[in-house]
C-alpha cells in the first residue's frame, strides 16, 4: 500500500512525504469517509493532533487525491477519491456510513441546466440521512 501511496502523491505532482503517505494509509484501510479525529487516532501514536491533519489532508484535497464531504454538521469527512461517481447513506443515530452507487446525475443535471442561466455543471453534492436497519429495531 506504502508503494500505491506514493504513486498517488508522485501522479499528482506532490512532494512524497512520510505524514502524507500516514494519511493515505489510512485511507487505503478505513473503505469508508472518517473524520479528522478518527484519521488523528489511527496513526501511529503521537504522529499528529487534528489541526495538522487537516491541514495535511487540505493539500491531498486539493490535489485531487481526497474528497471532502459534508456528513454532519460537526465535522468534515475525508475519503481517498476513486475518481467514482458514488455518495453515502448515513445513519442519523448511530453514524453507520454506506456507499450508495445509484445516482442518475446525467438526467438531473439536464433538468438542473435547463432551468438555469449556467452553461455548464461541473459536479454535485448528494448525502442521504436516515435511521439503519439495526437501529430502527433498538
Ligand atoms: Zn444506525
Ligand atoms: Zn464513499
Ligand atoms: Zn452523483
Amino acid at each position: 500500500m506504502i508503494q500505491e501511496a506514493t504513486i498517488l502523491l508522485q501522479e499528482h505532482s506532490l512532494r512524497v512525504t512520510q505524514p502524507r503517505l500516514a494519511l493515505l494509509l489510512v485511507l487505503f484501510r478505513a473503505q469508508r469517509p472518517l473524520r479528522a479525529q478518527e484519521v488523528a487516532d489511527k496513526l501511529p501514536k503521537g504522529r499528529a493532533d487534528t489541526a495538522t491533519v487537516y491541514r495535511s489532508m487540505n493539500a491531498l484535497v486539493d490535489a485531487g487525491i481526497v474528497r471532502r464531504i459534508d456528513l454532519d454538521a460537526h465535522a468534515k469527512f475525508f475519503e481517498l477519491d476513486r475518481g467514482d461517481d458514488h455518495h453515502h447513506l448515513v445513519c442519523t443515530l448511530c453514524q453507520k456510513i454506506e456507499d450508495v452507487h445509484a445516482c442518475e446525475i446525467d438526467t438531473i443535471t439536464k433538468q438542473v441546466l435547463n432551468g438555469s442561466t449556467f452553461s455548464q455543471i461541473n459536479h454535485h453534492h448528494l448525502e442521504f440521512f436516515g435511521v439503519c436497519l439495526a437501529c430502527s429495531q433498538c
